[in-house]
């Protein structure tokens, strides 16, 4: 499994450290988290001086009057660049139940989950992503996404910490082939925000899959060998946790083979930080084009003004958006909660493109719903609402089968040549199908 190998690698503290010909060129611009190995090599061609960089000074740009009462109570010291400045809501997040309840007063379930907190996935939270809970009650749906609670210890029969089956897809470290023109491609295991229903909780806050050079070389080189994929989906963990010039020399890695014709990121970043989204970043991000994003939104509420501005941003660079949403039990499980997160995604420039019924991970019954919800979902939205704003709803096959799409059915069947059809409505129509 390649998390285990990448284990293995990262207990060889040798290996942990720069190459003494490899050059660390970013030191300065990465998130200082104690959380996870940054260690790359970067090539020496990308290598520059360090005292000839200029240091990357983070811009106040985005409003913070939104979060003035929260920033009064929580963080009277801070200054609205430092609130603005992504290193430092990655250095400060809430990774501890006593940090946490600084916040929030806890449930019984989340202090029951939290007393020995040995979860799968790590506690870890944005600053901005808390001001986004605090003054809500403890059943508020942003809240249930992010704080464990003791249900996340049931494990049900029908769960697997990898139902997806991704770890034998996987014939590098870190890359996943499942679909004959594309692949997947793990860059590291580190998120700013840990969404507890998280599909890849086998992986993710683990610390043992790095950004690191060997491995993104060998995954490379598979890319390298095997023509017929033309989209690598980078993903992990959240690649924009990353550096602009470690992305950077990734994106022209993968640009420099010809056969890759579309590049996609996989982010959670403009819900969860959208400070991350800087001009620096999109200025980097649209010398790779075509690049496309598939953001990960699940609530209306996530649509801040923030979150706006970054996907704005997003936008503005030629970056085709699309939201992945999981559907989850008593957070977006409702016609009218779908509703509205596909309206505001609209408006932040943001296509909804899939809503995925929750894989049977471990320890995820109650965030998973049943399938006939979903398709109740959709109906209500299919002919009700603007195409743009239905997602395709898909189910992950377990075992490795890949995304299947769901449709009400709409098809009532034949009568002689004629295809009998339902409408939005539920009236009948009829097409002659007789051709
Ligand atoms: S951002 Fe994505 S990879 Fe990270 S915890 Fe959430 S679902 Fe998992």
């Amino acid at each position: 499994m390649f998390f285990n190998r990448c284990g293995q690698t990262r207990s060889n503290p040798s290996r942990s450290r720069p190459h003494a010909m490899e050059v660390n060129t970013e030191v300065e611009e990465e998130p200082p988290s104690q959380a996870i190995d940054y260690t790359i090599a970067l090539p020496l061609t990308a290598a520059r001086p360090l005292t000839n960089r200029p240091s990357i000074k983070p811009v106040p740009n985005y409003p913070v009057s939104f979060r003035r009462k929260f920033l009064k109570i929580y963080y009277p010291d801070i200054s609205d660049r430092q609130w603005n400045n992504w290193q430092w809501q990655i250095a400060n997040r809430v990774c501890k139940p006593s940090q946490l309840k600084r916040f929030l007063t806890l449930s019984s379930e989340e202090n029951a989950a939290m007393a020995g907190l040995a979860t799968r996935l790590p506690l870890a939270i944005t600053p901005y992503y808390l001001s986004l809970l605090v003054g809500h009650d403890m059943d508020y749906p942003l809240r249930k996404s992010v704080v464990p609670t003791i249900n996340e210890f049931v494990q049900m029969p029908e769960e697997a910490d990898d139902p997806l089956n991704e770890d034998h897809q996987s014939p590098v470290p870190g890359l996943v082939h499942r679909y004959p023109d594309r692949v997947l491609f793990l860059l590291l295991d580190f998120c700013s925000t840990y969404c507890r229903y998280c599909t890849r909780s086998r992986v993710v806050g683990h610390g043992r899959l790095h950004f690191n050079r060997k491995r993104l070389e060998q995954a490379m080189e598979y890319i390298r060998r095997t023509p017929t994929v033309r989209d690598v989906l980078l993903s992990g963990g959240d690649p924009l946790t990353l550096g602009d010039s470690r992305l950077d020399w990734l994106l022209t890695r993968l640009r420099q083979i010809k056969h890759v014709e579309i590049i996609r990121i996989g982010t959670k970043i403009p819900a969860v930080l959208p400070q991350r989204v800087t001009s620096q970043l999109v200025r980097m991000l649209k010398r790779h084009h075509p690049l496309w994003m598939s953001l990960h939104f699940t609530h209306p509420d996530e649509c801040t003004p923030e979150a706006s501005q970054a996907c704005q941003r997003l936008a503005d660079a030629g970056i085709p958006l699309g939201s992945q949403t999981v559907l989850l039990k008593n957070i977006n499980d409702s016609v009218e909660t779908m509703n509205s997160l596909v309206h505001r995604l609209l408006r932040m420039r943001v296509r909804p493109y899939y809503l995925y019924q929750c894989d049977p991970i471990s320890g995820s019954s109650h965030f998973r719903t049943t399938v006939d919800k979903g398709l109740e979902i959709i109906q209500r939205l299919r002919g009700f609402t603007s195409g743009y704003a239905v997602p395709t709803y898909v189910i992950d096959a377990p075992g490795g089968g890949g995304k299947i799409p769901l449709m009400p059915e709409y098809r009532q069947g034949r009568d002689g040549c004629d295809l009998v059809l339902r409408n939005y409505e539920g009236k009948t129509y009829r097409y002659p199908d007789s051709v």
